[in-house]
């Protein structure tokens, strides 16, 4: 199998419940809104968010900006609030000095995803970034990871690794496109109903390490 790794970003490389967290509620002291109202943005916008979010939000709460002045400010404090691990990067040049190819393969909007990648230092570490907005397919669409797979020139047919923390995203998508697949959980909260991945590990740290062992 060839030395290629594609990972999902949002809750594997990053974490983007801390990073919604604290946007939302630099947005809410922004904005005047109260701590339930917080709260209620914070499960609208729990799996993703687009500009149109920001026209309900808009509306809602009788916000004078506009709503892609409000989606300007949430990308910008999304970007600013996102952090990958020191350790993680290094994780990531380690497996480029061993030979590896590495992709991004993430759902949401380009904007968002690519500031996140350029301001926590991921981008210039990968070799190619697939992002759902920019082809109209999300995962687990298998044809999202093959376009991956070939925008980091790897063979098509010859394998490789897809780590993520989403079981039906990530790993059964990963799957479904000839990939073998490294979780980012804990074993007991596999879901039993779908198939096991490959290889389970807690942290992307932890997976990084076992992918340089799988090729020592
Ligand atoms: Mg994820």
């Amino acid at each position: 199998m060839q030395r290629l790794a594609l990972f999902d970003l949002d809750d594997t490389l990053i974490d983007r419940r801390h990073a919604l967290e604290a946007t939302l509620t630099r947005f809410a002291s922004r904005h005047g809104l109260t701590p339930d109202e917080r709260d209620a943005l914070l499960v609208r916008l729990d799996d993703r968010a687009c500009v149109a979010d920001f026209s309900a939000i808009r509306e809602r709460h009788g916000l004078s900006a506009s709503a892609q002045a409000l989606w300007r400010e949430y990308l910008a404090d999304m970007a600013a609030s996102s952090v990958c691990p020191a350790d993680v990067l290094d994780g990531l040049d380690d497996l480029t000095r061993h030979g590896w190819r590495i992709g991004i393969a993430t759902n949401g909007s380009a904007d968002i995803q690519r500031a996140k990648l350029e301001a926590t230092g991921i981008a210039h570490r990968v070799h190619a970034v697939c992002v759902s907005a920019d082809l109209g397919l999300r995962k687990p669409d298998p044809r999202l990871f093959a376009t991956a797979v070939e925008l980091c020139g790897a063979a098509p047919h010859d394998g490789g690794w897809m780590v993520g923390d989403d079981p039906v995203k990530d790993i059964a998508g990963g799957r479904s496109a000839g990939l073998a697949t490294l979780w980012i959980g804990a074993p007991d909260r596999w879901p039993g109903d779908l198939a096991a991945p490959d290889r389970t590990a807690p942290t992307a740290l932890s997976a990084i390490r076992l992918l340089l062992e799988h090729t020592a």
